[in-house]
């Protein structure tokens, strides 16, 4: 259909969100996508991400190829062929909680490597970085677009995938009331990416024969470490219950810190090890984790949001960049039935309804999860049988996902819509 209109569709933040669905939207003859993103080049900040079973089925789909070779190839995953929960500290510390799964392997791989490899398919000239999105206008049916250098431009659709703080999310929500801004979500962490071999000695042989990630329970606090890199680094992480959140999101961390937090651990415990390879950073950061605690709807007319910007979770259940990709594989199968830009509208009010219980139904799971793991749950405890029984099951419905149901849902929906029902 060469004479075709082609539907200008403007993606906002280039991060693994914007990237994903940037390629499953340039398939589409119909679209003109292009990508802004607001650093001066496009990169990923952080160390490891774990892509479970859905975001591989979601990521095949938006690829249109098989995402697990791409992950396990060229981006340097690695699977993780169990996680296994332990009990770090307390009276039952050394006892195992539960292996999750062993069947549907998740792949641990690094951020930048994913975002390379997202970005390596996609045209160049579709890819605009140091574009800091300012303001959104929408008056006529074309929503205009004010980047902080001053540029404008005109677009038929715009999609937000600016992250957690993210100015699409502030349009969309104009009008929804009360603040749905970030908030606390009760928790805080830090990170380090260390050599394999000094993660092995601090932390103990036995734990790295396979490519299994560790978390150890304990009172306030849990301590993990993950096999990354083709078994060349280990990501180790203490993540904590926060009390006193700092405004900034930020805190310096400290020995006296990093003891305080894991005060009830014993001497012999992993923890102890961990300290050491947290401080052995420059300048060693804890961050608070946040939360978008409610989102009323993901769209507003032709501008709609995604992953972080619609649905910031805490990282309990290894989930927003997942939920990310399935949020690319709706909207490009969406938008791959829209007609005109008339549509577009019905496009995103479907997907807004098909994906926020899902996501929202994570973020509460997820905090749960944090509560549990850090001994907080009142049921739970440190009781291992306890966490076992309740912690066991919390995967299951991300994982078990049903993409060809999921998008069906969505087209369903969007017919639905058009036809005024
Ligand atoms: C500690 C931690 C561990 C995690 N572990 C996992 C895990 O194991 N598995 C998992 O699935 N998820 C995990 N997540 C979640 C996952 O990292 C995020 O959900 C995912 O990276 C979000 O991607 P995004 O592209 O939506 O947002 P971001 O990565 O925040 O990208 C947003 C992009 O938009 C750009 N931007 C912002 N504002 C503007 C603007 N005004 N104009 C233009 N560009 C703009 C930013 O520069 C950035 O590049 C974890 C998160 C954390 C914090």
């Amino acid at each position: 259909m060469p004479d075709r209109y082609r539907i200008r569709i403007a993606i906002v933040g280039g991060g693994i969100a914007g990237a994903a669905l940037a390629n499953s939207l340039v398939q589409i003859d119909h679209l003109e996508v292009h990508i802004f993103e607001s650093a001066p080049q496009f990169s990923e900040r952080g160390a490891a991400v774990g892509l479970s079973v859905n975001s591989q089925n979601a990521l095949s789909r938006v690829l249109n190829t098989d995402a697990k070779s791409m992950l396990l190839g060229k981006a340097g995953g690695v699977p993780m062929n169990s996680t296994r929960i332990m009990m770090g500290a307390g009276p039952s510390a050394g006892s195992l909680v539960f292996n999750l799964s062993g069947t549907y392997p998740g792949i641990v791989v690094h951020r930048a490597s994913i975002l390379r490899e997202l970005l390596a398919p996609l045209p160049k000239h579709i890819l605009h970085a140091n574009k800091k999105l300012a303001t959104i206008r929408q008056d006529s049916d074309k929503i205009d677009l004010e980047f902080s250098d001053g540029m404008t431009e005109q677009f038929d659709a715009v999609i937000g995938a600016d992250g957690i703080f993210s100015t699409v999310r502030q349009h969309v929500l104009e009008d929804a009331g009360k603040n749905h801004d970030a908030t606390p979500a009760g928790f805080w962490d830090c990170r380090n990416l260390v050599p394999f071999n000094r993660a092995k000695k601090a932390l103990g042989e036995q734990y790295f024969e396979l490519d299994r990630q560790y978390g150890w329970v304990g009172p306030g606090a849990l301590v993990m470490h993950d096999i990354l890199e083709n078994r060349t680094m280990v990501q180790c992480v203490v993540s904590g219950v926060e009390i006193d959140p700092p405004p900034d999101r930020k805190r310096p961390l400290t020995r006296d810190y990093m003891l305080k937090a894991l005060e009830e651990w014993p001497e012999t415990s992993v923890a102890k090890g961990m300290i050491d390879l947290m401080l052995d950073q420059p300048d060693p950061q804890g961050y608070s984790e946040w939360e978008h605690k409610s989102t009323p709807t993901y769209s507003r007319g032709s501008v709609c949001i995604m992953g972080d910007a619609a649905h910031a979770m805490t990282p309990w259940q290894g989930s927003g960049a997942g939920q990310a990709i399935e949020d690319a594989m709706i909207l490009g199968t969406l938008l791959k039935q829209v007609d005109s830009p008339s549509q577009i509208e019905a496009a995103f009010e479907a997907y807004s309804i098909v994906r926020r219980p899902r996501c929202q139904k994570i973020i509460d799971s997820s905090r749960g999860t944090g509560g549990m793991l850090c001994g907080q749950n009142v049921e739970t405890g440190l009781d291992p049988d306890k966490l076992k029984a309740a912690l066991g099951p919390r995967w299951a419905f991300i994982y078990s996902l049903d993409m060809e149901q999921h998008k069906k849902e969505a087209l369903d929906k969007f017919h639905d819509i058009l036809a005024g029902d």
